[in-house]
């Protein structure tokens, strides 16, 4: 089976890696989320696929907090390691490998791929004067800052002025210009952030600090072990290091370039220039996608640790499951905006889609088939319902090109159409009335058999959304299956339901909230 959905496909998906002065809130739970979904997708197609996350850990804000619960950073960062694969675990976050910017295999990627820029002649020292912000761990000119604050966290930055490494980006206007505007358009999405990033680079590039002097929490530079390399220079080497770089050339040959980065809107600029201006400099293949996803607010507020504003994904995931946060974030906020998540919509999206649409339809079904057909799913010997069918057809053709595009909520939209087209055929079909009349009992388990087949489309194209509900449904249905064996290709044949199926009924997929 596994061997079938090959496509001869290899997908590399990765999320930026997250500092761990704090706890995942639903922000930073959002994007691996989507990653998820994205990475489940892919596996689906039968695309071998790898999906990488991580930690940032030579941050000074990781190292101050440390400091103030007295503890050893390293200990600290192995604390939070736990706490924040708890969540994942809690989200079902699928990743391949989870990468600690603190780790061996790490250090010597970020020490090979330096070197490499430094023999190039592309690092030189010089004097760094200006403003940091310590929570963005970003260089800011006057010009950038609003009011003498930091753009984003709205506190004060410090003035630095230490002598630093320098790296020269601005040797790569260019080349970064020809990467963005013919070798690769789809190098930078959605378009609203590549012009951002195209007009940055018109208007001059400024070579770039690369080293840190005043702190010892990071990575010795290769050349200068007195100054540690920038935590943005670190952390961006991550996608190497996670992928087999050093360790690994099997792993890394398989998978590198990056098919796609996720990330969020804030941190394009060290994503989409200074990250291939390294890797150019390096002479290492470039990723082929970087897509920036756009802000949640919560009831219209924005989140953010620093402002004290965030939402625990973990509290909902309790009270909600973590299927249904899922879905609601994937279904409410296309990709390339920002977003809002309010718990009145969340609960009415979850009511009207989930319990409702969904979760009933399930219900019914099986109500139906084991009551009707004494919980047989059994193939019809003529059944001419062509409507239903081409409906199917049609939503999954659309569902892979929208999702492939990754207008992930329009790849839901299409197939709720085949949901409610399954409901509408209850209602037209009235399999209850059907049962009176033994002349209509052909009619009747074709028409129980079609419910069955769509439920089980439905139930595969929304696993990479909702892996464990989804399976759950697929179960009641006499239909479970190991997750890696889902694949599309099943979904895009009608009536594969294996003859005398039994259903199983359980509970309501999600009951609906009062
Ligand atoms: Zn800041």
């Amino acid at each position: 089976m596994r061997q079938e959905k090959k496509t001869g496909r290899k997908f590399y998906i990765t999320t930026a890696i997250d500092y761990v002065n704090s706890k995942p809130h639903l922000g930073t739970a959002y994007e691996k989320i989507v990653a998820d979904v994205i990475a489940r997708y892919h596996r689906l197609l039968g695309d071998d696929t790898f999906f990488l996350m991580g930690n940032d850990e030579h941050s000074l804000n990781v190292a101050a907090k440390a400091k103030e619960l007295g503890l050893d950073v390293l200990e600290y960062c192995d604390q939070m390691e736990e706490e924040f694969r708890r969540v994942w675990e809690r989200l079902n976050i699928s990743f391949d490998d989870f990468i600690r910017t603190t780790e061996k295999r790490h250090e010597e990627t970020v020490r090979d791929v330096l070197s490499r820029v430094y023999e190039k002649g592309d690092i030189y020292q010089g004097t760094y004067e200006g403003w940091y912000c310590v929570s963005c761990e970003a260089f800011y000119r006057d010009k950038d800052l609003i009011d003498g604050l930091c753009p984003l966290h709205q506190k004060k930055p410090v003035w630095i002025s230490e002598k630093n490494y320098f790296f020269s980006l601005s040797k790569y206007e260019k080349p970064l210009l020809k990467l963005i505007e013919e070798e690769n358009p789809d190098f930078i999405r959605p378009e609203i952030r590549k012009n951002e990033i195209l007009s940055l680079i018109h208007s001059g590039l400024e070579d770039v600090s690369l080293s840190r002097s005043s702190t010892h929490w990071g990575i010795p530079l290769p050349f200068d072990p007195n100054n540690v390399v920038y935590v943005w220079f670190d952390a961006l080497i991550n996608y190497l290091s996670g992928v087999g770089y050093a360790t690994d050339k099997e792993r890394f040959e398989r998978y590198w370039p990056a098919d796609l980065h996720l990330i969020g809107k804030d941190i394009t600029r060290f994503h989409c220039v200074i990250w291939p201006a390294i890797l150019m400099s390096a002479g290492i293949e470039l990723p082929k996608s970087v897509f920036a996803h756009g802000f949640i607010t919560i009831s219209g507020e924005r989140m953010s640790k620093t402002l004290g504003t965030a939402l625990d994904p973990l509290e909902l995931a309790d009270k909600y499951h973590a299927d249904a946060v899922r879905y609601f974030l994937i279904r409410e906020i296309p990709l390339d905006r920002d977003g809002d998540f309010s718990i009145e919509r969340f609960r009415e999206r979850f009511n009207a889609e989930l319990a409702n649409d969904y979760g009933n339809l399930l219900s019914r079904t099986i109500t139906m088939i084991e009551k009707y057909n004494q919980g047989r799913i059994i193939p019809p010997k003529k059944d001419d319902d062509e409507k239903l069918k081409a409906k199917a057809v049609e939503v999954i053709e659309r569902y892979r090109k929208r999702m492939d595009a990754l207008e992930l909520e329009e790849g839901i939209k299409a197939i709720w159409e085949l949901l409610r087209a399954a409901n509408l055929y209850i209602d037209r079909e009235k399999p209850w009335e059907l049962a009176k009349q033994q002349a209509r009992r052909e009619r009747l388990t074709a028409v129980l058999y079609n419910l069955a087949e769509s439920l089980r489309k439905i139930s595969i194209l929304l696993y990479p959304v909702m892996p464990e509900k989804t399976s759950e449904a697929l179960a009641q249905l006499g239909l479970a299956k190991p997750a890696d064996e889902l694949s599309i290709k099943e979904v895009e044949e009608w009536g594969t339901i294996p003859a005398d199926t039994r259903v199983r009924k359980g509970g309501h997929l999600f009951p609906r909230l009062s």
